[in-house]
């Protein structure tokens, strides 16, 4: 396994787990839709004063005024360092792209060429 994060690496990290599902299903934080609006509960100050953009893959708390991306999200709830919140997301990377059927750009296999 390697310990070297490529920049491709992290941005798949923060734009191909959506946002939503990461927070409602992965990390459980509690949640309400209202008027068709997904709110959090924001994992520093607890209040539902919070917005999704799914454009940008960001969460925001209005009143903490903080953006959060994928990792700062883990980071955030399970109150993990930089490096175990992109171990954490890696499976979940993993397993988005091998329900999507893509070959994940960020390894570099050789290519086998089969007649
Ligand atoms: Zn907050």
């Amino acid at each position: 396994m390697s310990n070297t994060l490529s920049k491709e690496h992290l941005r798949e990290l923060r734009n191909r787990i959506e946002i939503i599902p990461l927070i409602a299903e992965v990390l459980e934080l509690l949640y309400k839709t209202h008027d068709g609006r997904f709110r959090f509960m924001c994992p520093l100050c607890h209040d539902f004063d919070t917005a999704v953009k799914p454009d940008t893959n960001l969460a925001r708390c209005f009143r903490c005024q903080r953006n959060f991306n994928t990792i700062d999200m883990v980071m955030t709830v399970k109150h993990y360092s930089f490096m175990q919140a992109v171990r954490y997301l890696q499976p979940i990377l993993e397993h988005l792209l091998a329900r999507a059927g893509n070959r994940p750009s960020l390894q570099n296999a050789p290519t086998r060429s089969r007649p």
